[in-house]
């Protein structure tokens, strides 16, 4: 029996694995969970050296209904598109290991989830003859990745708002640059969670999503977390094997805690995982929630790791599900408390961890450029900014001589405004980035108001 879908809300009937990928969001509000997560203990030793893609397919295998011939050609499709045969590779930085996410057309983490989606949907769409428009809000990587997944297809019209002026110059050519008839960039004058907040709105509208065959490619489409599920054992075994040790840790740098959340299945299906470092920048909501029990909102700040400036997680609500005993009902109570108030704690006995899985700490700015300057003097190795706030934290919180991934999840040059600032030379480049430095763009601005993007979006859909 293939994997059926549930709501964290509780309130939508139970679904298959593709009308999971189409729906996104669920109609009651909540996001989509595997009915189960399987266990995966006994089959460790026989995927410990499998290749990245036939790995992918075991494990994909266990949480969709689509044939496995189709699942195979599926998965090749989308790491075609990467520019390295292991697909992430682990590399060596003094005695930690760093798991590069960021050989993908766009030069990010997010490449590995979205380059599978957008074959998934356009599967999917081809076999239903159906059309899709997707709506998406982007701190800056999630809207290139996004749309390199989907550009050009035929049964999709892409709708992707960043907040102006707030992502790097560099993020915002990646998008604009793509002139495909189908991709609609929208600059809102606005912050992140305005982009994200008006996403959801237009979200529960379930007739206007309906009418308009609205979907979402954000953090919180299932499809995304599965395919992270993979890095974390493929590296995760890769290494225990490689230096002899039972268990791993993870550092994470986090956002809208999707990456960090494949991390926590991973360990949940049977991944000896340690430890899952979580790492914030000045954004912290999460840390705090991870060191107090109380999740509460703060001001967004502007930081050099912008695709982590984001104050309300979207995918925290799937962990809070697990953390207060699969409880929606108990789940609809919280969030409602957190929309009314702008906060929620769960109660925690004197000592006790949140989650002793978990260990979270803050970045700062100093660290950030600290960590960037020493690793290039050290090691010669560059790290854009997400990933120094991984570091940082990592070299913080980790226990001495233990064994650590720590998750790149992009290309330097894709933020070689802070290698500059912190090693004093312009050292990173690629390419690709730098062939899009005169290349023409399209982008509509808009205000942050849901009606002119509602607007926008009946005048153009398919
Ligand atoms: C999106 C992103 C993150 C944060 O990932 P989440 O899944 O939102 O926690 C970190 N680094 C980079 C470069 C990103 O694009």
């Amino acid at each position: 029996m293939s994997m059926k879908y549930i709501s964290t809300r509780g309130q939508s009937a139970p679904m298959g694995f593709q009308d999971a990928v189409m729906t996104g969001l669920a109609a009651d509000g909540g996001l989509l969970i595997p009915q189960s997560i399987p266990d995966v203990t006994g089959r460790l030793q026989e995927w410990a050296e499998l290749p990245y893609r036939e790995l992918a397919f075991q494990l994909t295998g266990l949480f969709t209904d689509i044939p496995p011939d189709d699942l195979k050609k599926l998965i090749s499709l989308s790491y075609e598109s990467f520019r390295h045969p292991e697909v992430t590779p682990l590399v060596r930085a003094g005695d930690l290991r760093i798991l590069e996410l960021f050989h993908g057309p766009t030069l990010a983490f997010k490449d590995v989830a979205l380059q599978w989606l957008g074959n998934l949907f356009e599967y999917i769409l081809s076999r239903s003859g159906h059309h899709l428009n997707i709506l998406a809000a982007t701190s800056g990587d999630t809207g290139s990745a996004a749309i390199y997944g989907v550009r050009g297809r035929q049964h999709i019209h892409i709708f992707v708002m960043h907040p102006a002026g707030r992502t790097s110059p560099t993020q915002e050519r990646q998008m604009t640059a793509v002139l495909d008839d189908n991709v609609f960039n929208i600059a809102v004058s606005g912050t992140f969670d305005d982009c994200q907040n008006i996403m959801k709105s237009i979200f529960r509208d379930v007739e206007f999503k309906t009418r308009h065959a609205l979907g979402a490619v954000n953090s919180v489409n299932w499809a995304r977390v599965l395919a992270q599920i993979v890095y974390y054992f493929y590296a995760g075994l890769k290494v225990m094997r490689e230096e002899g040790c039972p268990e791993i840790s993870f550092s994470v740098p986090t956002g809208n805690f999707g990456d960090i959340l494949a991390g926590w299945y991973a360990a949940r299906m049977g991944l000896p995982v340690k430890r899952l470092i979580l790492a914030t920048n000045e954004n912290d909501i999460l840390s705090r929630f991870f060191n107090t029990g109380t999740y509460s909102l703060g001001q967004v700040v502007p930081t050099l790791s912008p695709s982590m400036d984001i104050q309300v997680a979207s995918n925290f609500e799937r962990y809070l599900y697990y953390r207060i005993g699969e409880d929606s009902e108990r789940l609809r109570a919280l969030m409602h408390e957190f929309d009314q108030t702008g906060a929620l704690s769960i109660p925690l006995a004197s000592g006790e961890a949140v989650e002793p899985l978990f260990t979270a700490g803050t970045g700062t700015a100093a660290d950030t450029l600290s960590v960037i300057g020493r690793y290039h003097r050290e090691h010669g190795y560059l790290l854009d900014p997400h990933t120094a706030v991984g570091i940082a934290v990592g070299e913080r919180l980790r226990k001495r001589g233990e064994p650590l991934i720590c998750l790149a999840t992009a290309h330097p040059a894709k933020f070689s405004k802070a290698i500059l600032d912190a090693t004093g030379s312009d050292l990173a480049h690629h390419e690709l980035l730098d062939r899009l430095a005169d290349a023409p763009t399209r982008c509509k601005s808009l205000p942050a108001s849901e009606q002119a993007i509602r607007d926008f979006i009946v005048q153009n859909a398919l």
